[in-house]
Formats: C-alpha cells, structure tokens, sequence
C-alpha cells in the first residue's frame, strides 16, 4: 500500500483516517490527534516537495511526540539545581499534598465558619499561623511574590505617586519579570536613588518629598554585586522612614524562616522576623522558594497595612485558591512544629555528602558492563530560583562519559525516558547530582541510565 501512494501524483495524499488507524496507538484526546494530522497534511500540501504514506507518517508521529511532551509531568532532576523555577520550584512535603487530596476531594469550610454556623474567614487559621511564624502582627497570602509587589504597590499610591527604590535593586527576577516594570504596571513613579553599586541613607533621604508613597527594599536575590558596594541596612532605612510616616516595604523573595549561613556559608538570607525586627512595615516573598511550599506570596507586617490590602478590589483579583492554601497551611504548620526536615526543599540542603556517596556508589555498582565509563563525580549545587546567589554546597554526582553516543546524545536520550531524567554536561561528561534527586528515584535513575546506554549502542 505503501509503494502505491508512493507511485501516484504527490498531488494525492493519504487519506485522513488511513494515518489516523496508524496513530491509535497515541495516548492523546482524539481530536487532538485530528487536529494534528490536518495540521501536517496541509502543511505538506503547500509544500511543492513530493512525500510518501512514510513521510506524512513520520512528520505527524513526530509532531505528536512533542505535543505529548509538552504535557505537565513529573521528570527527575539531575541537575543540582534544588530550587528551579523551570521546574516547578519547591517539591512539597508529604503533608502538603495529604491535604491538597483531601481538601480537593471534598468540600470544606474554606469560608465557613464552623463555630457560629455563619459564613468565615477565608485562610483565617492560615493568616494567624503565619504571622506567628514571621513574629508579625498580621499576615496574608496572595497568588505569588509578584503579585503582592502589585497590591502593595496599587495600595499605597493612591494618594501619591512615588516609590523610592535603589537602582542597585531595580533587578530582573527569572524570565520577564523585572521589578522596574511591574511597579511601573501598577501606575507608580520610581524614583531610583543612588547608584547601582553605591546607595546611602542621605540618597534615601534626598529622594524624600510630598509626594513619597512608599520606600521598597528589594533583596538582590538572583545575584550579588562585590567589591565596591555598599547600601544601607533595613534598620537604617527604618530609622530615617520612622518619623515621616513612610510605609517602608521589603521585598525578600526567598522566604527563608530560618538562618541559611549553617547549609550556605558564603552568605545568609534575612528571614522575615528579622526584616520585620529592623523596623520593616511589610515584608514579602514567595512560597515555593526556601519556603518549601506552593506557589503564594506571602505578606506580613503591621495590621493596619495589611488590612488595608485586604480590602482592596485587587486582593480578590490575586487570591489563592484553596489547594495552594491548604498546602500552605501544612507547609506553616511544619515550620512552627519545628519539623523542617519533612520540608523537601530543606531537607535535600542538607543530606550529608557520605549519604550521597553511598547512593551513588551502590547505583555505579548496578550499571556495570554497559557500554560507558561511569563514576562518581563531584556535584556543585545552587540552591537557585533566586536565592542565595553566592553560595554552592558541595555535592555528588555521577559522571558518565558513553561510549557509543556523544553526551549531548546521551543528554537527548535521558530527557526522553518516562519519567524524564534531566542532568547537565561539564568536563565532557553527563552528569546527574544526586542531591535533588529523591532516594525513592535511585531505581528509575539506574533503569534510566541503562535504557540510555542500551540505546546508544544499538545504534
Ligand atoms: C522570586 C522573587 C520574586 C517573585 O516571586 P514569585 O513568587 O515568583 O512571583 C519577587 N521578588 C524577589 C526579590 C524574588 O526573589
């Protein structure tokens, strides 16, 4: 059948449902797989080469094999990266996703109030945790990080127009969102002080006037400047703002609840109590940072400014839905009981370098015999999605050099499994760090690398 189509004018092209038969096999919704084929048909009618039953079938089946790995999935993270915002962040703890189940399987009293029988406080129980654990006043969530900067933002320029800011913290954070911006989208006038490298109090204090809405301290999270820096502490800010009755907000981004100098010890994150402490307003930052916890935005602070947000048209435009918060709502109550380490994002900062080791060499010894030169490597690991730039923790990894197949190759082949295995390439060999990689995926990693290397000698 296949040389007869072959033979005819190119004009004629195989039928429709002749390719569809063939792709049955493709677990996708029917009329996507439709859709698709029309898609390549017509594209290969416009086009003046001539194409067999093979052509048309290899083009659609490959159109359809990227479509269907596009589609939201778990992958294994070799890449030592333990907060990476292409990879959806923070994984969540056990508890977190006990009472995401729950609550998604039911209803619940998301806005009832089950001791008067009346409608409730939506996140109330949540709101009194967190500022608990923030050692604030008052604390509420909303979608994300970015989005509380837009509220705050929304909110306080009503009356004036004008947001101090260093232009040493006029950052881009991750892919397309640049602080600049998003305070510019929300109809506030920056007004940047200082110099990038060098901001004082007098800058602060020069900048001042009638129309000063708000002064906001973004933590430089994705980078660090060296040498001839300087800018002054919250404290500092806090003391000139106190007298003039200026909101003075910082914006923290990596949310960490604890020291970091222990796991990072080129630097610490400041903590939210200790923003809060100095004499900060409002702090804000995310929740699937160092968190370890959904996707949210927290803000914490003084009451009257919170209850302020909250009453704002926006504040309900930007909530959460109730998934995100009854995974937050466990992530908070973990941290308050002092259970970290069911934290995964903190508990994969500090597994021993032994712990790895052995992983790694009971892994090595299963993968004897394939045709690659596999060995325990050194990992170097980000904490990444904005935090902690300057630190690395040392880490393990293993390094594998195939025989068969260029590590690029090799790459390729990893990221096609099921469940995909993503590592990365330095020193010409592939590596996988077995810091963000859970013990429970040690065999999957291990089947991995062997289907990968089985099918570079095939080749
Ligand atoms: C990551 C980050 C944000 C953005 O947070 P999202 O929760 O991703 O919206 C904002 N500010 C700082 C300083 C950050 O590091």
């Amino acid at each position: 059948m296949h040389d007869k189509i072959k033979s005819r004018s190119r004009r004629h092209i195989p039928a429709v449902n002749k390719v569809l038969e063939a792709l049955d096999a493709v677990d996708l919704p029917r009329p996507i797989v439709v859709a698709m084929v029309r898609h390549e048909l017509s594209a290969l009618r416009e086009s003046d080469k001539i194409f067999t039953f093979e052509d048309v079938f290899e083009r659609v089946l490959h159109a359809l094999d990227r479509h269907v790995r596009s589609r939201l999935q778990p992958i294994i993270n070799g890449t030592g990266v333990i907060l990476h915002t292409n990879f959806g962040r923070a994984p969540l703890s056990q508890t977190a996703l006990e009472s995401i189940a729950q609550m998604s399987a039911n209803y619940s009293n998301l806005e009832f109030d089950l001791a008067s029988g009346q409608r409730g406080n939506r996140a109330g129980y949540l709101e009194h945790n967190l500022a608990i654990l923030c050692g604030a006043e008052s604390a509420t969530v909303i979608n994300n990080c970015a989005a509380a900067l837009v509220l705050i933002v929304s909110h306080f320029i009503k009356t004036k127009s004008e947001v101090i800011i260093s232009r040493g913290e006029i950052v881009q954070i991750g892919g397309g969102f640049r602080i600049g911006e998003i305070l510019e989208s929300s109809g506030a006038r920056l007004r940047e002080v200082g110099a990038t490298n060098k901001t004082t109090v007098r800058d602060y204090a020069q900048a001042i006037g009638p129309q000063t809405a708000l002064i906001l301290k973004v933590h430089r999270s994705n980078f660090f400047m060296d040498g001839f820096v300087a800018s002054p502490s919250t404290r500092e800010i806090a003391q000139l703002v106190k007298k003039r009755r200026i909101p003075f907000v910082v914006d923290l981004g990596s949310g960490a609840m604890e020291p970091t100098a222990e796991v990072a010890p080129a630097q610490s994150e400041p903590t939210p109590e200790e923003e809060l402490k100095s004499g900060a307003d409002l702090v804000c930052f995310s929740g699937d940072k160092l968190f370890g916890g959904p996707q949210a935005g927290i803000i914490a602070g003084k009451k009257r400014f919170v209850a302020g947000l909250k009453r704002e048209p926006l504040f309900r435009a930007l909530r959460c839905d109730k998934l995100g918060l009854a995974a937050l709502q466990a992530t908070v109550d973990l941290h308050l009981r002092g259970a970290q380490s069911k934290i995964p994002t903190l508990a994969l900062l500090r597994i021993p370098k032994d712990e790895l080791r052995a992983r790694a060499a009971a892994m090595i010894e299963r993968l004897r015999g394939l045709p690659a030169q596999i060995s325990i490597g050194r990992g170097v690991v980000k904490v990444g999605g904005g935090t902690l730039p300057r630190s690395t923790i040392s880490s393990v990894a293993i390094d594998i050099v195939p025989r068969d197949c260029s590590v690029n190759e090799f790459a390729d082949r990893m990221r096609a499994l099921t469940p995909p295995v993503i590592g990365y390439i330095a020193n010409k060999s592939f590596k996988l760090d077995l810091r963000t990689i859970f013990s429970s995926q040690d065999d999957s990693v291990v089947d991995a690398i062997r289907a990968a290397c089985t099918a570079a000698s095939s080749h």
